[in-house]
């Protein structure tokens, strides 16, 4: 392997590394979001069930009223019995009204807390739903990223192995370079191909320096622009 291969290997071993670093942290912030979204949706539920105890207990508390009211509407009713003139059953009547009326009041808001309470029934148990599906998606996706995170890792590992075998084989002053160079855009090594131009910064390449590369020389050659190491992927001339 000649040492533009070495360091073209090393660029590429490079780039792999950190996009699978790259896809790593995608992974794990996804999994966090998802992660967040159930525990909001959790406190929505907690917040649902919470409303519907206090909705509960308010109709408890209406059907109370009501059966009082009840119990003071027989107890007029009674009276009628010993009613001896008219003007006592006019008051009579007008107490039985009031009480009638108040008894319709308690009945309509009996009827609206249950319709609340109904509402509230149907939002927690399609939440329920959501939230079920939403747990067995997220158990799923979280085996899925840990494979793919053991995949990406053991992928990294043979990777700097690779890379610490390479490293050992390019002389300490190219690869002092090739660093130098790849720290600033990630590109120590630019490719060219057959039209002859500089894969970094679009140089045209002078023949003679295309000459060289593309007869596969062992020599390294620079761009006279970017000084990036120019790594030839046309054809070899023999
Ligand atoms: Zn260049």
């Amino acid at each position: 392997m000649r040492e533009i291969d070495q360091l073209f290997r090393l660029q590429e071993i490079n780039n792999k590394i950190s996009n699978l670093s790259k896809g790593k942290t995608n992974l794990i912030d996804t999994l966090i979001s998802k992660k967040d979204d159930i525990f909001r949706l959790e406190n929505d539920f907690k917040m649902l069930e919470i409303e519907r105890l206090g909705l509960k207990k308010e109709l408890d508390k209406l059907v109370l009223e009501a059966q009082c009211l009840d119990n003071k509407l027989k107890n007029e009713e009674k009276k009628i019995a010993i009613i001896r003139n008219p003007k006592e059953y006019e008051s009579l009547m007008n107490n039985i009204n009031v009480v009638k009326e108040k008894f319709d009041d308690l009945e309509t808001k009996e009827l609206e807390l249950m319709e609340k309470i109904e509402d509230n029934t149907n939002l927690l148990d399609n939440l329920l739903e959501q939230k079920t599906k939403d747990f067995d998606g997220l158990r799923e996706y979280s085996e899925r990223c840990k494979a793919d995170i053991e995949n990406m890792d053991s992928e990294v590992i043979d990777l700097k192995d690779e890379k610490d075998d390479l490293v050992e084989k390019i002389s300490n002053s190219s690869l002092a370079n090739y660093e130098k160079l790849f720290n600033q855009n990630g590109c120590g090594v630019a490719v060219v191909g057959i039209e002859g131009i500089c894969g970094n910064c679009s140089l045209n390449i002078i023949a003679s320096k295309k000459r060289t590369i593309s007869t596969g020389s062992n020599q390294l050659v620079k761009c006279s622009n970017c000084e990036r190491y120019l790594y030839w992927i046309g054809p070899i001339d023999e």
